[in-house]
Protein backbone atom coordinates (compact mmCIF):
# COMPACT_ATOMS: atom_id res chain seq x y z
CA UNK A 1 0.00 0.00 0.00
CA UNK A 2 2.67 2.28 0.77
CA UNK A 3 4.78 1.31 -1.71
CA UNK A 4 2.26 2.16 -4.33
CA UNK A 5 1.00 5.54 -2.56
CA UNK A 6 4.92 6.17 -2.90
CA UNK A 7 5.06 5.24 -7.35
CA UNK A 8 1.97 7.25 -7.33
CA UNK A 9 3.86 10.46 -5.76
CA UNK A 10 6.47 9.32 -8.68
CA UNK A 11 4.26 9.27 -11.19
CA UNK A 12 2.51 12.58 -10.52
CA UNK A 13 6.31 14.50 -9.56
CA UNK A 14 7.98 13.07 -13.05
CA UNK A 15 4.59 13.41 -15.51
CA UNK A 16 4.15 17.25 -13.76
CA UNK A 17 7.70 18.21 -14.30
CA UNK A 18 7.09 17.06 -17.74
CA UNK A 19 5.14 19.59 -18.44
CA UNK A 20 7.06 21.88 -16.77
CA UNK A 21 10.15 21.32 -18.68
CA UNK A 22 8.15 21.55 -21.92
CA UNK A 23 6.47 24.63 -20.84
CA UNK A 24 10.18 25.88 -19.79
CA UNK A 25 11.72 24.60 -23.75
CA UNK A 26 9.13 26.69 -25.64
CA UNK A 27 9.61 29.98 -23.88
CA UNK A 28 13.57 29.39 -24.90
CA UNK A 29 13.76 29.73 -28.59
CA UNK A 30 16.45 28.32 -30.82
CA UNK A 31 19.12 26.85 -27.62
CA UNK A 32 16.42 25.26 -25.71
CA UNK A 33 19.32 24.12 -23.17
CA UNK A 34 18.80 20.42 -23.35
CA UNK A 35 14.92 21.06 -21.60
CA UNK A 36 12.99 19.29 -24.11
CA UNK A 37 15.09 16.07 -23.99
CA UNK A 38 14.73 16.34 -20.03
CA UNK A 39 11.08 16.69 -20.42
CA UNK A 40 11.33 13.44 -22.65
CA UNK A 41 13.32 11.63 -19.85
CA UNK A 42 10.40 12.75 -17.39
CA UNK A 43 7.57 11.35 -19.98
CA UNK A 44 9.14 8.28 -19.99
CA UNK A 45 10.08 7.17 -16.60
CA UNK A 46 6.81 8.63 -15.70
CA UNK A 47 4.92 6.24 -18.15
CA UNK A 48 7.53 3.47 -16.97
CA UNK A 49 6.20 3.83 -13.41
CA UNK A 50 2.66 4.21 -14.36
CA UNK A 51 2.68 0.73 -16.42
CA UNK A 52 4.69 -0.48 -13.06
CA UNK A 53 1.73 0.41 -11.23
CA UNK A 54 -0.79 -1.09 -13.36
CA UNK A 55 1.43 -4.56 -14.02
CA UNK A 56 0.56 -7.98 -12.59
CA UNK A 57 3.09 -9.68 -10.58
CA UNK A 58 6.53 -9.58 -12.11
CA UNK A 59 6.79 -12.03 -15.33
CA UNK A 60 7.25 -11.55 -19.14
CA UNK A 61 3.82 -9.47 -20.16
CA UNK A 62 3.95 -6.73 -22.42
CA UNK A 63 3.30 -4.00 -19.95
CA UNK A 64 6.40 -4.68 -18.58
CA UNK A 65 8.75 -5.30 -21.89
CA UNK A 66 7.44 -1.79 -22.28
CA UNK A 67 7.89 -0.45 -18.81
CA UNK A 68 11.55 -1.86 -19.13
CA UNK A 69 12.02 -0.20 -22.66
CA UNK A 70 10.67 3.18 -21.40
CA UNK A 71 13.05 3.07 -18.24
CA UNK A 72 16.34 2.77 -20.71
CA UNK A 73 14.71 5.49 -23.02
CA UNK A 74 14.79 7.34 -20.26
CA UNK A 75 18.28 7.13 -19.58
CA UNK A 76 18.84 8.26 -23.08
CA UNK A 77 16.82 11.59 -23.25
CA UNK A 78 18.36 12.83 -20.13
CA UNK A 79 21.80 11.75 -20.77
CA UNK A 80 20.73 13.59 -24.40
CA UNK A 81 19.59 16.70 -22.41
CA UNK A 82 22.90 17.09 -20.47
CA UNK A 83 24.80 17.10 -23.93
CA UNK A 84 22.61 19.30 -24.86
CA UNK A 85 22.56 21.55 -22.03
CA UNK A 86 26.29 21.81 -21.99
CA UNK A 87 25.72 23.00 -26.15
CA UNK A 88 26.47 19.74 -28.46
CA UNK A 89 23.06 18.70 -30.65
CA UNK A 90 22.74 15.55 -30.04
CA UNK A 91 20.13 13.85 -31.80
CA UNK A 92 17.25 12.60 -29.76
CA UNK A 93 14.14 10.67 -31.63
CA UNK A 94 16.20 7.88 -33.60
CA UNK A 95 18.07 6.65 -31.32
CA UNK A 96 14.94 7.38 -28.59
CA UNK A 97 13.27 4.75 -31.18
CA UNK A 98 16.47 2.49 -31.68
CA UNK A 99 17.05 1.62 -28.11
CA UNK A 100 12.76 1.22 -27.59
CA UNK A 101 12.73 -1.26 -30.42
CA UNK A 102 16.19 -2.95 -29.83
CA UNK A 103 15.91 -3.44 -26.44
CA UNK A 104 12.51 -4.84 -26.10
CA UNK A 105 13.23 -7.33 -29.21
CA UNK A 106 16.69 -8.22 -26.73
CA UNK A 107 14.21 -8.84 -23.80
CA UNK A 108 11.72 -10.92 -25.60
CA UNK A 109 14.81 -13.15 -26.79
CA UNK A 110 16.28 -12.81 -22.89
CA UNK A 111 13.31 -13.93 -21.19
CA UNK A 112 12.50 -17.00 -23.38
CA UNK A 113 16.15 -18.36 -23.24
CA UNK A 114 17.43 -17.94 -19.45
CA UNK A 115 13.61 -16.72 -18.08
CA UNK A 116 12.61 -13.42 -16.29
CA UNK A 117 15.14 -13.15 -13.95
CA UNK A 118 17.42 -13.13 -16.82
CA UNK A 119 15.36 -10.07 -18.05
CA UNK A 120 14.79 -8.25 -14.83
CA UNK A 121 18.56 -8.77 -13.66
CA UNK A 122 19.65 -7.30 -17.51
CA UNK A 123 17.86 -4.00 -16.98
CA UNK A 124 19.12 -3.22 -13.30
CA UNK A 125 22.84 -4.33 -14.91
CA UNK A 126 22.30 -1.76 -17.52
CA UNK A 127 20.74 0.41 -15.61
CA UNK A 128 23.69 0.26 -13.04
CA UNK A 129 26.01 0.73 -16.14
CA UNK A 130 24.80 3.63 -17.15
CA UNK A 131 24.64 5.56 -14.16
CA UNK A 132 28.44 4.70 -13.87
CA UNK A 133 29.00 6.31 -17.00
CA UNK A 134 26.97 9.24 -16.19
CA UNK A 135 28.68 9.53 -12.80
CA UNK A 136 32.12 9.12 -14.91
CA UNK A 137 31.31 11.81 -17.59
CA UNK A 138 29.81 15.04 -14.62
CA UNK A 139 32.73 13.79 -13.04
CA UNK A 140 35.03 14.95 -16.26
CA UNK A 141 32.62 17.62 -16.77
CA UNK A 142 33.49 19.19 -13.25
CA UNK A 143 37.18 19.45 -14.18
CA UNK A 144 36.43 20.47 -17.34
CA UNK A 145 33.30 21.64 -19.42
CA UNK A 146 31.30 22.53 -16.47
CA UNK A 147 33.79 23.98 -14.48
CA UNK A 148 31.40 26.87 -13.39
CA UNK A 149 28.85 24.45 -12.65
CA UNK A 150 30.96 22.28 -10.22
CA UNK A 151 28.82 22.38 -6.99
CA UNK A 152 25.34 21.20 -8.78
CA UNK A 153 27.71 18.60 -11.20
CA UNK A 154 29.18 16.79 -8.31
CA UNK A 155 25.63 16.77 -6.84
CA UNK A 156 24.07 15.24 -9.67
CA UNK A 157 27.10 12.74 -9.27
CA UNK A 158 26.99 12.13 -6.00
CA UNK A 159 22.74 11.41 -6.29
CA UNK A 160 23.42 8.86 -9.20
CA UNK A 161 25.87 7.07 -7.59
CA UNK A 162 23.45 6.60 -5.13
CA UNK A 163 20.48 5.00 -7.14
CA UNK A 164 23.98 3.35 -9.55
CA UNK A 165 24.26 1.34 -5.74
CA UNK A 166 20.50 0.81 -5.13
CA UNK A 167 20.27 -1.10 -9.10
CA UNK A 168 23.72 -3.21 -8.11
CA UNK A 169 21.91 -4.39 -5.27
CA UNK A 170 19.08 -5.16 -7.04
CA UNK A 171 20.84 -7.31 -9.41
CA UNK A 172 22.67 -9.06 -6.64
CA UNK A 173 18.91 -10.06 -4.70
CA UNK A 174 17.73 -10.62 -8.01
CA UNK A 175 20.17 -13.05 -8.60
CA UNK A 176 19.91 -14.46 -5.27
CA UNK A 177 16.43 -14.64 -4.56
CA UNK A 178 14.84 -14.51 -7.91
CA UNK A 179 11.50 -12.55 -8.78
CA UNK A 180 10.67 -12.15 -5.16
CA UNK A 181 13.29 -10.16 -4.23
CA UNK A 182 10.71 -7.16 -6.57
CA UNK A 183 7.85 -7.66 -4.17
CA UNK A 184 6.66 -3.52 -4.50
CA UNK A 185 6.31 -3.91 -0.58
CA UNK A 186 9.34 -5.47 0.02
CA UNK A 187 11.92 -3.48 2.40
CA UNK A 188 14.46 -2.43 -0.24
CA UNK A 189 12.00 -1.78 -3.26
CA UNK A 190 10.59 0.61 -0.26
CA UNK A 191 14.12 1.95 0.60
CA UNK A 192 14.44 2.25 -3.78
CA UNK A 193 11.21 3.95 -4.32
CA UNK A 194 11.75 6.24 -1.65
CA UNK A 195 15.43 6.98 -2.95
CA UNK A 196 13.71 7.85 -6.56
CA UNK A 197 10.74 9.67 -4.90
CA UNK A 198 14.02 12.01 -3.37
CA UNK A 199 15.94 12.22 -6.53
CA UNK A 200 12.76 13.28 -8.66
CA UNK A 201 12.02 16.08 -5.87
CA UNK A 202 15.59 17.15 -6.34
CA UNK A 203 16.97 17.07 -9.94
CA UNK A 204 13.97 18.44 -11.33
CA UNK A 205 14.12 21.84 -9.35
CA UNK A 206 17.79 21.76 -9.67
CA UNK A 207 18.02 21.42 -13.32
CA UNK A 208 15.52 24.15 -13.44
CA UNK A 209 18.11 26.26 -11.16
CA UNK A 210 21.12 25.19 -14.03
CA UNK A 211 18.80 26.81 -16.69
CA UNK A 212 17.87 29.72 -14.88
CA UNK A 213 22.08 30.43 -13.96
CA UNK A 214 22.71 30.00 -17.78
CA UNK A 215 19.97 32.73 -18.69
CA UNK A 216 21.13 35.05 -15.93
CA UNK A 217 24.37 34.86 -17.14
CA UNK A 218 23.88 35.52 -20.62
CA UNK A 219 21.62 38.15 -19.75
CA UNK A 220 24.62 39.55 -17.77
CA UNK A 221 26.88 39.59 -20.57
CA UNK A 222 24.87 40.92 -23.14
CA UNK A 223 24.17 44.17 -20.80
CA UNK A 224 28.24 43.88 -20.56
CA UNK A 225 28.89 43.15 -24.01
CA UNK A 226 29.14 45.04 -27.12
CA UNK A 227 27.31 42.65 -29.96
CA UNK A 228 29.27 43.29 -32.57
CA UNK A 229 32.51 42.99 -31.51
CA UNK A 230 32.26 40.83 -28.16
CA UNK A 231 34.14 43.32 -26.71
CA UNK A 232 32.86 45.07 -23.46
CA UNK A 233 30.27 48.39 -23.18
CA UNK A 234 30.87 50.69 -21.41
CA UNK A 235 28.37 49.66 -18.95
CA UNK A 236 30.89 46.47 -18.44
CA UNK A 237 34.03 48.55 -18.31
CA UNK A 238 32.29 50.38 -15.17
CA UNK A 239 32.06 46.91 -13.49
CA UNK A 240 35.04 45.11 -14.66
CA UNK A 241 36.77 48.52 -13.20
CA UNK A 242 35.25 48.56 -10.22
CA UNK A 243 36.69 44.64 -9.85
CA UNK A 244 39.99 45.86 -10.89
CA UNK A 245 40.06 48.38 -8.66
CA UNK A 246 39.54 46.60 -5.43
CA UNK A 247 42.77 45.24 -5.08
CA UNK A 248 45.77 47.53 -3.23
CA UNK A 249 47.39 49.86 -4.85
CA UNK A 250 45.93 49.78 -7.87
CA UNK A 251 46.63 52.45 -10.42
CA UNK A 252 45.23 52.78 -14.05
CA UNK A 253 45.68 54.41 -17.54
CA UNK A 254 43.21 55.05 -20.14
CA UNK A 255 43.90 54.83 -23.87
CA UNK A 256 41.27 56.29 -25.94
CA UNK A 257 41.43 55.12 -29.43
CA UNK A 258 39.47 56.31 -32.72
CA UNK A 259 39.47 55.11 -36.15
CA UNK A 260 40.63 57.50 -38.56
CA UNK A 261 38.57 58.80 -41.33
CA UNK A 262 36.24 56.01 -40.23
CA UNK A 263 33.18 57.28 -41.99
CA UNK A 264 35.14 57.06 -45.57
CA UNK A 265 35.34 53.75 -45.19
CA UNK A 266 31.73 53.08 -44.68
CA UNK A 267 30.57 55.56 -47.62
CA UNK A 268 33.51 53.73 -49.92
CA UNK A 269 32.87 50.38 -49.29
CA UNK A 270 29.30 50.15 -47.27
CA UNK A 271 28.29 49.82 -43.97
CA UNK A 272 28.87 45.71 -43.63
CA UNK A 273 32.69 46.21 -44.40
CA UNK A 274 32.78 49.17 -41.72
CA UNK A 275 31.54 46.63 -39.44
CA UNK A 276 34.30 44.32 -40.17
CA UNK A 277 36.55 46.62 -40.01
CA UNK A 278 35.21 47.41 -36.41
CA UNK A 279 35.72 43.19 -35.55
CA UNK A 280 39.33 43.73 -37.64
CA UNK A 281 40.59 46.13 -35.01
CA UNK A 282 38.00 44.53 -31.82
CA UNK A 283 40.61 41.39 -32.54
CA UNK A 284 44.13 43.60 -32.69
CA UNK A 285 43.30 45.39 -29.91
CA UNK A 286 42.45 42.56 -27.75
CA UNK A 287 46.06 40.78 -29.01
CA UNK A 288 48.03 43.92 -28.21
CA UNK A 289 47.05 45.17 -24.96
CA UNK A 290 48.17 43.15 -21.97
CA UNK A 291 46.94 40.12 -19.85
CA UNK A 292 45.31 42.37 -17.05
CA UNK A 293 44.39 45.24 -19.49
CA UNK A 294 40.63 45.74 -19.71
CA UNK A 295 39.70 46.30 -23.25
CA UNK A 296 35.77 48.00 -24.48
CA UNK A 297 34.07 49.65 -27.16
CA UNK A 298 32.30 52.81 -26.24
CA UNK A 299 30.68 52.84 -29.28
CA UNK A 300 30.91 53.76 -33.03
CA UNK A 301 34.05 54.06 -34.14
CA UNK A 302 35.59 54.82 -30.68
CA UNK A 303 37.40 52.08 -28.39
CA UNK A 304 39.38 52.05 -25.20
CA UNK A 305 41.89 50.55 -23.61
CA UNK A 306 42.71 50.43 -19.67
CA UNK A 307 45.97 49.62 -18.94
CA UNK A 308 46.05 48.48 -15.23
CA UNK A 309 49.35 48.83 -13.15
CA UNK A 310 51.07 50.91 -16.25
CA UNK A 311 53.42 53.53 -15.64
CA UNK A 312 53.92 55.97 -18.47
CA UNK A 313 56.43 53.83 -20.20
CA UNK A 314 54.46 50.62 -20.11
CA UNK A 315 50.89 52.82 -21.19
CA UNK A 316 53.29 54.26 -24.27
CA UNK A 317 54.36 50.91 -25.03
CA UNK A 318 51.10 49.58 -25.05
CA UNK A 319 49.32 52.23 -26.80
CA UNK A 320 52.04 52.46 -29.39
CA UNK A 321 51.83 48.51 -30.07
CA UNK A 322 47.58 49.37 -30.34
CA UNK A 323 48.51 51.52 -33.30
CA UNK A 324 50.99 49.43 -35.07
CA UNK A 325 49.16 46.54 -34.84
CA UNK A 326 46.10 47.92 -36.27
CA UNK A 327 48.06 49.87 -38.89
CA UNK A 328 49.68 46.61 -39.98
CA UNK A 329 47.07 43.99 -39.41
CA UNK A 330 43.37 45.21 -39.82
CA UNK A 331 42.85 44.94 -43.60
CA UNK A 332 40.51 42.54 -45.74
CA UNK A 333 41.51 39.54 -48.26
CA UNK A 334 39.99 40.47 -52.18
CA UNK A 335 41.12 42.77 -54.50
CA UNK A 336 38.15 45.24 -53.98
CA UNK A 337 39.98 46.25 -50.73
CA UNK A 338 43.40 46.94 -51.82
CA UNK A 339 42.95 50.64 -50.86
CA UNK A 340 41.39 50.03 -47.99
CA UNK A 341 43.79 51.14 -44.77
CA UNK A 342 42.55 51.24 -41.38
CA UNK A 343 44.97 53.38 -38.80
CA UNK A 344 43.68 54.75 -35.40
CA UNK A 345 44.99 57.89 -32.99
CA UNK A 346 45.47 57.28 -29.49
CA UNK A 347 45.07 59.78 -26.64
CA UNK A 348 46.58 58.46 -23.03
CA UNK A 349 44.73 59.72 -19.54
CA UNK A 350 47.04 60.68 -17.08
CA UNK A 351 47.17 57.63 -13.95
CA UNK A 352 43.72 57.29 -12.10
CA UNK A 353 43.36 55.26 -8.75
CA UNK A 354 39.19 54.80 -8.75
CA UNK A 355 36.51 53.90 -10.58
CA UNK A 356 34.81 57.46 -9.89
CA UNK A 357 37.81 59.14 -11.78
CA UNK A 358 37.01 57.44 -14.88
CA UNK A 359 35.25 60.06 -16.32
CA UNK A 360 37.71 62.47 -15.78
CA UNK A 361 40.20 60.05 -17.30
CA UNK A 362 37.87 60.18 -19.97
CA UNK A 363 37.77 63.86 -21.02
CA UNK A 364 41.77 64.31 -20.42
CA UNK A 365 42.72 61.54 -23.00
CA UNK A 366 39.65 62.43 -25.02
CA UNK A 367 42.15 65.81 -25.35
CA UNK A 368 44.75 64.35 -26.19
CA UNK A 369 42.60 62.00 -28.89
CA UNK A 370 41.54 65.32 -30.31
CA UNK A 371 44.63 66.85 -30.26
CA UNK A 372 46.32 63.57 -32.04
CA UNK A 373 43.74 64.32 -34.71
CA UNK A 374 44.49 67.68 -35.50
CA UNK A 375 48.16 67.01 -35.72
CA UNK A 376 47.30 64.37 -38.60
CA UNK A 377 46.05 61.25 -37.23
CA UNK A 378 47.57 57.56 -36.97
CA UNK A 379 49.57 58.88 -33.97
CA UNK A 380 49.96 58.86 -29.58
CA UNK A 381 49.22 61.93 -27.66
CA UNK A 382 49.52 62.55 -23.92
CA UNK A 383 46.82 64.06 -21.72
CA UNK A 384 47.53 67.62 -19.95
CA UNK A 385 48.62 68.72 -18.17
CA UNK A 386 51.17 66.62 -16.88
CA UNK A 387 52.49 66.70 -13.17
CA UNK A 388 55.75 66.57 -14.18
CA UNK A 389 55.63 69.37 -16.17
CA UNK A 390 56.96 67.91 -19.70
CA UNK A 391 54.63 69.15 -22.44
CA UNK A 392 52.70 66.98 -24.70
CA UNK A 393 54.56 66.85 -27.50
CA UNK A 394 57.42 66.21 -25.47
CA UNK A 395 56.66 63.20 -22.90
CA UNK A 396 56.07 60.56 -25.52
CA UNK A 397 59.15 61.51 -26.93
CA UNK A 398 60.86 61.66 -23.61
CA UNK A 399 59.31 58.56 -22.06
CA UNK A 400 60.00 56.09 -25.41
CA UNK A 401 63.45 57.02 -24.82
CA UNK A 402 63.18 55.81 -21.50
CA UNK A 403 61.65 52.83 -22.48
CA UNK A 404 63.89 52.09 -24.85
CA UNK A 405 65.76 49.03 -23.88
P1 LIG B 1 38.01 61.06 -37.55
O1 LIG B 1 39.27 60.61 -38.20
O2 LIG B 1 38.02 62.53 -37.31
O3 LIG B 1 37.67 60.27 -36.35
O4 LIG B 1 36.86 60.85 -38.64
P2 LIG B 1 35.76 59.71 -38.67
O5 LIG B 1 35.23 59.64 -40.04
O6 LIG B 1 36.34 58.45 -38.12
O7 LIG B 1 34.73 60.22 -37.60
P3 LIG B 1 33.21 60.58 -37.70
O8 LIG B 1 32.73 60.80 -36.30
O9 LIG B 1 32.96 61.68 -38.68
O10 LIG B 1 32.51 59.26 -38.29
C1 LIG B 1 32.29 58.13 -37.55
C2 LIG B 1 31.41 57.23 -38.39
O11 LIG B 1 31.24 55.96 -37.75
C3 LIG B 1 30.02 57.77 -38.60
C4 LIG B 1 29.10 56.60 -38.37
O12 LIG B 1 28.24 56.41 -39.45
C5 LIG B 1 30.04 55.42 -38.25
N1 LIG B 1 29.57 54.39 -37.34
C6 LIG B 1 29.18 54.53 -36.06
N2 LIG B 1 28.84 53.33 -35.54
C7 LIG B 1 29.02 52.41 -36.54
C8 LIG B 1 28.83 50.99 -36.61
O13 LIG B 1 28.44 50.29 -35.67
N3 LIG B 1 29.11 50.38 -37.82
C9 LIG B 1 29.55 51.11 -38.89
N4 LIG B 1 29.82 50.47 -40.02
N5 LIG B 1 29.71 52.44 -38.84
C10 LIG B 1 29.46 53.08 -37.69
MG1 LIG C 1 37.03 58.39 -36.10
MG1 LIG D 1 34.83 59.12 -33.26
Amino acid sequence: MIATLLVGMLCVYLLSFTVMFLLISRRLHGEKMGMDAFAVGNLTLGMAYVLQLLEEPAGLSWMSVINHSLTLCSLLAYCVGGARFFGRSTPLLWPLIGVAVGYGVVQVVVDAAWGSVARYSMLAATCALCFVGMVGMLLYGARTFARDLRGEVLLFALLISGICVLNIIKLSKLLSGGLAALSMDGQFQMVFYVYMCSLATILPPSIVWLVLRRLTDALRNMAARDPLTQLLNRRGLTEALDVSFQRPNSRARLLLIDVDHFKRINDDYGHHVGDAVLCGVAEALRGAVRKDDLVCRLGGEEFAAICMGADDAAALRVAERVRSTIEQKVMLQGPRYEGLRCTVTVGISDCFGDEKSLDRAMQAADAALYRGKEAGRNRVEWALPVADGLLSSDRPRKVAEAALP
